[in-house]
């Protein structure tokens, strides 16, 4: 057969961006954004849009060019999604959790020429670039980079600070602004920091390309419709709201904003909107749980989880109330999910208890990657099918990140072998779902036998008085490492003793994967992602060790 070659025609480059033009064109009327009083059509976000990249390009903004911004999910966020991308730029979002300190750090990092900042988090800002210039006066007229201030679009704050504001931005800029096409679908869209829970943060860098895969292959298997009102509890500086920033554009959805997270915000934006998609990690469960904010749904609203593994018995629970729930699992690296556990209907015929089971798996891959994997990380031999054999996940396909940004030491480890090394362990079960062990460095090795801290997590999940729990290891004199928990208790349960805990877990489990200690807190030490700080339970189980 006659090879034909790429053209114009056929080969335009793939963007998430183009969703855009399209949602303001095809559902011009519909709403696009609502934010306390705040309603836009798609129309108008497309003409803001226009307008704030016409501005963006007064700047000296040219391609490439890192534009970071520090803001919760609200209008301005979404937008810049769209804006940056349009004036040829790459978009960073910062985790508005994280201290002045790492916040410094990834301005520096990136080289961000200009920053947009919430009101909100005007002072962490300030912090940060004070920290920048090594200078406390609060003047940072010697760092080469520009402070954009957003206010709130619903309750104006009362600061004026010296800076260009948003608002003024979006005014003076051109209604009609065409973005010039993208070049390369290639080229950079956005920049995402990994959390530095165990390093440094790494600048995680995505494709116009990968991100519109990714975007389409989740919004195909997670089925968003487009009459889709989508409420963002997942802060959208987390892999770009796991793509759904561009995803709701696509179908024409509506998107719900909310500055904050709390089980009543999110109950009552259900229930006055319509919501009928939500992400949301594993820890929100706890709160929608909250006996005194829980709520049963009219209609069943559709939540992706993900981040962490959520407990079978926390899925049941949550089903319960009307939710129904997606698990997927992913990281920064793969633009967020990169398997998803599929729901097959011969399942819906099973008893609860073992349909949660069924989705505490993580699945398989998305349909933007090529392929996923577990292998000895040693052999990269493929492991059998039997859900017993412990292997590392690693994934290839348009969803994996193009590298690690001025970082090639690090992109060159993550990719060896051609593949992208996640450093989690898996099972893969007959059916071909991986489900997570561990991470590779949280595996407990006691006795030369490996256990899997999440499996002894799920047990103590189960007893009704836990809310949160990390196993981790512990060293063991006799066995080199055994398992120790700390555990936080629901609100009102007191009188939980360590050995009734350990009697608990000693029917569901074999007696060496048992915790040999049990530490009760009032919280979990978490990371500014949010994840429980293992690193740190790790030194804490340390002053436990038994000799
Ligand atoms: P960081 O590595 O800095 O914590 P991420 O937020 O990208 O950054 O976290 C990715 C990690 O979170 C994965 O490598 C995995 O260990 C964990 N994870 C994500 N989703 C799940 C899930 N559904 N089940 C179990 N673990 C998960």
């Amino acid at each position: 057969m006659e090879i034909l070659g790429k053209n114009q025609a056929n080969h335009a480059p793939l963007t998430p961006v183009s969703f855009l033009e399209r949602a303001g064109a095809v559902y011009s009327k519909r709403i696009s954004i609502v934010y306390g009083r705040v309603r836009y059509t798609w129309e108008q976000t497309r003409e803001r849009c226009r307008r704030l990249a016409s501005s963006l390009r007064h700047f000296n903004i040219e391609k490439n060019d890192v534009v970071s911004v520090l803001a919760p999910n609200i209008p301005a966020m979404y937008e810049l999604h769209f804006s940056v991308p349009m004036a040829g730029a790459v978009l960073n979002t910062i985790n508005i959790r994280l201290d002045a300190n790492t916040v410094a750090t990834i301005l520096r990092l990136s080289g961000a020429k200009l920053l947009f900042v919430d009101y909100q988090f005007f002072a962490l800002a300030q912090a940060a670039l004070n920290l920048l210039c090594g200078d406390s006066s609060g003047s940072h007229s010697a760092y080469p980079l520009t402070v954009i201030f957003i206010d709130d679009a619903d309750q104006p704050s009362t600061m004026r600070p010296q800076h260009v504001e948003y608002e003024q931005l979006v005014e003076a800029g051109d209604p009609t602004y065409m973005p010039p096409p993208v070049a390369d679908e290639w080229d950079p869209i956005s920049l995402n920091y990994t959390s530095g829970t165990t390093s440094a943060p790494k600048g995680v860098v995505y494709s116009h390309r990968g991100a519109y895969l990714s975007t389409l292959s989740l919004l195909l298997q997670w089925e968003v419709g487009n009459e889709a009102v989508y409420l963002w509890s997942l802060p959208m500086f987390h892999c770009n709201g796991w793509t759904f920033t561009w995803g709701i554009a696509a179908r024409g959805g509506t998107n719900v904003c909310m500055r904050n997270t709390t089980a009543p915000d999110i109950y009552r934006a259900i229930s006055e909107h319509g919501v009928t998609h939500m992400c949301a990690a594993p820890i929100i469960f706890n709160l929608l749980l909250n006996p005194a904010d829980e709520h049963r749904l009219k209609k069943p609203v559709r939540i992706l989880t993900g981040g962490a593994p959520p407990p079978a018995s926390l899925l049941d629970q949550i089903e319960r109330l009307g939710f129904h729930i997606t698990h997927a699992y992913g990281m920064t690296e793969a633009t967020g999910p990169a398997l998803v556990c599929e729901w097959l209907s011969e399942w819906d015929r099973l008893p609860s208890k073992e349909r949660s089971q069924i989705k505490a798996r993580q699945g398989i891959s998305v349909l933007s990657l090529a392929d996923a994997d577990v292998v000895n990380p040693e052999t990269m031999q493929s492991v059998r099918h039997d859900g017993h054999t412990m292997g590392e996940i690693i994934l290839r396909g348009s969803s994996v990140m193009k590298g690690y940004f001025k970082d090639p030491k690090a992109t060159t480890e993550a990719f060896k072998g051609g593949w992208f090394h996640t450093g989690d362990m898996a099972v893969i079960h007959p059916d071909g779902y991986v489900e997570i062990k561990d991470r590779l460095k949280d595996v407990i090795i006691s006795g030369g036998e490996n256990i899997s801290s999440v499996e002894v997590e799920s047990v103590l999940y189960r007893h009704p008085k836990i809310a949160e729990v990390a196993v981790v290891a512990m060293p063991n004199h006799h066995w080199g490492e055994s398992p120790c928990a700390f555990v936080s208790l629901k609100k009102g349960s007191k009188d939980l003793s360590e050995e009734e805990l350990i009697s608990f877990c000693r029917t569901k489990m074999a007696g060496y994967k048992l915790p040999k200690k049990v530490v009760f807190l009032g919280e979990l030490p978490k990371t500014g992602t949010g994840k429980i700080r293992k690193f740190q339970l790790r030194e804490w189980a340390k002053d436990f060790a038994t000799h």
